[in-house]
């Protein structure tokens, strides 16, 4: 396991906080920035509450709806909402991004080990969800736009299908960066491609249509009936048919879906340069590789 304390920095001044913050402690207070932070059961929530941003506080009530639907998914069928298993895109992504070094994956969900990850390398991983506890790794509770780690630090950082799921996810972009050690590798598995939603307010109808046509195609590439059976599969459709897409979003589970060319141009606006890219028709995903 990666010692976090090493790593640990104020979210937001990224000033050092003070060390065995995981001994017994049910908060940690940054001495620069006066910022409080939880600890539960051991596991630290770096979080900045309230976050220090005009435009994530506008949309984080949205937000957090999100993130309940995706815990009710998860929930109802992990098997194909989560990278758990021999899940073939996972392990494609695993293939691509060839963990090494000292590894962040942002958002890294709420399993145990995603299957993308090394058994046994030096991983920590990041997420909103406190999930399965303990992991296979060194987690702790946060958000992608405000890292808790000192510069420098990662030698490869991961987002697993997790970029879409950041409010902002450029500004995660820069963060990753500055956590990024100089010639360290961000890997990013960019999926929903070809499912995007066009910009702006579409009427209610459509948004039926397009969620009944998204959900109708991830159950045939997932070969989700025929594995998961068809009481369960109806049992998750009223599940999904029964959230709420909140305020904003495109979705039950994105404020919008990303394409690959403005991930790119995230990346390009950023210096990093990319080193290389794969295409996985099968399950609507890019996966790119920058480098620092
Ligand atoms: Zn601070």
């Amino acid at each position: 396991m990666v010692d976090l304390n090493d790593l640990i920095v104020c979210s937001v001044c990224h000033a050092d906080l003070p060390l065995s913050i995981l001994d017994g402690q049910s908060e940690v207070g940054c001495p620069a920035c006066g910022r409080r932070y939880a600890v539960d059961r051991g596991v630290l929530d770096m979080t900045p509450l309230p976050p220090p941003n005009e435009f994530l506080i506008s949309r984080w009530s949205s937000w957090q709806k999100l993130q309940d639907n995706g815990m009710l998914s998860y929930t109802s069928a992990p098997e194909f909402n989560l990278s758990i298993g021999n899940r073939k895109d996972a392990c494609a992504f695993r293939d691509f991004s060839k963990p090494s070094g000292l590894i962040l994956d942002i958002g890294c969900g709420p399993q145990v080990r995603p299957t993308y990850l090394p058994e046994g390398g030096a991983v920590v991983g990041i997420d909103p969800l406190v999930g399965e506890q303990p992991r296979a790794f060194s987690f702790v509770q946060g958000i992608g736009e405000y890292l808790p780690f000192r510069d420098e630090t990662f030698d490869q950082i991961l987002y697993a299908s997790s970029l879409d799921h950041i409010i902002d996810p450029e500004r995660s972009l820069a963060e990753a960066k500055r956590c990024l050690k100089r010639d360290g590798r961000i890997c990013i598995w960019i999926d929903g491609l070809g499912s995007s939603i066009s910009a702006g307010r579409p009427s209610t109808r459509k948004k039926h249509q397009t969620r009944a046509k998204k959900g109708m195609k991830s159950l045939l590439r997932h070969n989700w009936l025929s594995e998961i059976g068809l009481s369960r599969t109806l049992s998750y459709i009223g599940v999904v048919a029964r959230m709420t897409v909140p305020e904003g979003a495109s979705d039950c589970f994105h404020f919008a879906q990303l394409n690959a060319g403005e991930v790119f141009g995230w990346l390009i606006q950023l210096n990093l340069n990319i080193t290389r890219q794969q295409d996985y028709p099968e399950a609507d995903s890019v996966f790119v590789e920058a480098m620092k």
